[in-house]
């Protein structure tokens, strides 16, 4: 039996089963926002952030939809606003330290001293943030992958983004470019499971994309700009409630307070983190969606949405990635077994969006992302990436992908 949008009388949908729910204007679509994740622990909290979020992601994705070749804003108010909130941040900082380390030597082993040490543990724990090399990563050289470092040299020039000065590899299905630490060292890292399932022209435009944060000029990833914004991010994840602990009745009060405290802590990290998302996402998804018309110009606008189309399935990749990895399967084998997924479908974009739009994400929803590369001027492929070549690069990570495979297979 069909059934019809209360509120504007066409059928519903509910591609892979769930509530059904109104394509055209989105009636009951919020009943799927119950079953995201949790990001900070209470209900209403969640709730309201993933609203706000959604507003806010929507407005910014129509203003660039209306006028898909807008330059960056470049400067502005927001990056004032930014770097003011983080010279402030430092600065409070600053007085916590001196402050601590003031009242620690005035009272030497007294009562005393556990207030000022206290002090100094407070500003290590809301210290700035900028990154740092993880010493223990899987770093990748141009002597054991000539040919990825090739293509790599190719995109660059294509993009006319910089090389990355480090590339890692890991088992996590995702890939990110940052620039980290004082001396700004420009770490890319490839999650193998999400390289392998690409096809050729997808790796290009993923390769696009990530290069391309190294010029589309983000203000939440600047050495200074990127502080505030960061450290209330990581603050506000920190402080979230894990699970309720303990089974005797003291340790049962203890939990309750410190989830009250906690409450009110995390609380005001995200009021500060909501705030200063709000006044940087605008300028953030600018900036993913000017990485997104690199990846296009890199890798042609064809591949580019069939790779963001991929990404609406995250959660089915997910599965279908360990499934093959437990079932033994090499990583490159994987990519026939995700094929299917790669269908552009306007409806699992639309759920997607849904779903993925946070004030925590890093990127747009990869439903918006796509349909904005359609928006635009299709391009086609500045660099081809030859079968023999892919094959020559699934043949250099041969090692790390069998170590990646097992590392799935045995994380379930
Ligand atoms: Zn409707
Ligand atoms: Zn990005």
């Amino acid at each position: 039996m069909e059934i019809n949008c209360p509120r504007c009388a066409i059928a519903l949908v509910s591609p892979g089963g769930g509530p059904p729910w109104c394509p055209a204007c989105e009636w009951n679509l919020d009943a799927y926002d119950e079953r995201r994740p949790p990001e900070l622990g209470w209900r209403w909290l969640d709730r309201r952030a993933h609203r706000l979020a959604y507003r806010l992601t929507m407005a910014r994705h129509a203003e660039l939809h209306a006028d898909p070749a807008r330059p960056m804003p470049g400067g502005g108010r927001t990056r004032v606003v930014l770097l003011v909130a983080s010279v402030l941040l430092l600065a409070v900082i600053a007085g916590i330290v001196v402050l601590g380390a003031w009242i620690v030597i005035a009272t030497w082993l007294s009562l005393a001293t556990v207030f000022g040490v206290l002090l100094l543990l407070i500003a290590y724990a809301v210290r700035p943030r900028l990154g740092r090399l993880d010493r223990d990563a899987d770093r990748l050289d141009e002597m054991t992958a000539p040919t990825l470092f090739a293509l790599l040299r190719r995109v660059a020039d294509a993009t006319g983004a910089p090389m990355p000065d480090v590339v890692e590899v890991d088992a996590v299905l995702n890939a990110s470019a940052a620039t980290i630490g004082l001396r700004r060292t420009r770490v890319l890292r490839l999650g193998l499971p999400l390289w392998a399932v690409l096809t050729p022209q997808e790796r290009v435009a993923l390769l696009g994309h990530e290069l391309g944060h190294f010029v589309n000029g983000d203000t939440r990833r600047g050495a200074l700009t990127g502080v505030a914004t960061r450290t209330f991010g990581e603050l506000a994840l920190l402080l979230r409630p894990g699970p309720p602990a303990g089974d005797t009745l003291v340790m049962m009060i203890a939990d309750l307070i410190t989830r009250a405290i906690l409450r009110v802590l995390c609380t005001g990290a995200v009021a500060v983190h909501v705030l200063l998302v709000w006044l940087s996402m605008r300028d953030g998804q600018h900036a993913e969606y000017l990485a997104d018309d690199l990846a296009a110009r890199a890798a042609g606008t064809t591949a580019a949405v069939s790779f963001l189309d991929l990404l609406c399935r995250a959660e089915t990749l997910d599965m279908i990635v360990r499934r093959d990895a437990r079932a033994g399967l090499e990583p490159p084998l994987w990519r026939a077994s995700v094929d299917e997924l790669r269908a552009a479908d306007p409806v699992v974009r639309q759920r997607a969006i849904r779903q993925e739009v946070s004030m925590f994400a890093g990127h747009p929803p990869s439903g918006l992302r796509a349909r904005l590369i359609e928006a635009r001027a299709p391009h086609a492929p500045a660099v081809v990436l030859a079968e023999s070549d892919d094959a020559s690069i699934d043949a250099e990570l041969a090692k790390r992908y069998a170590v990646a495979r097992r590392e799935i297979a045995i994380g379930g």
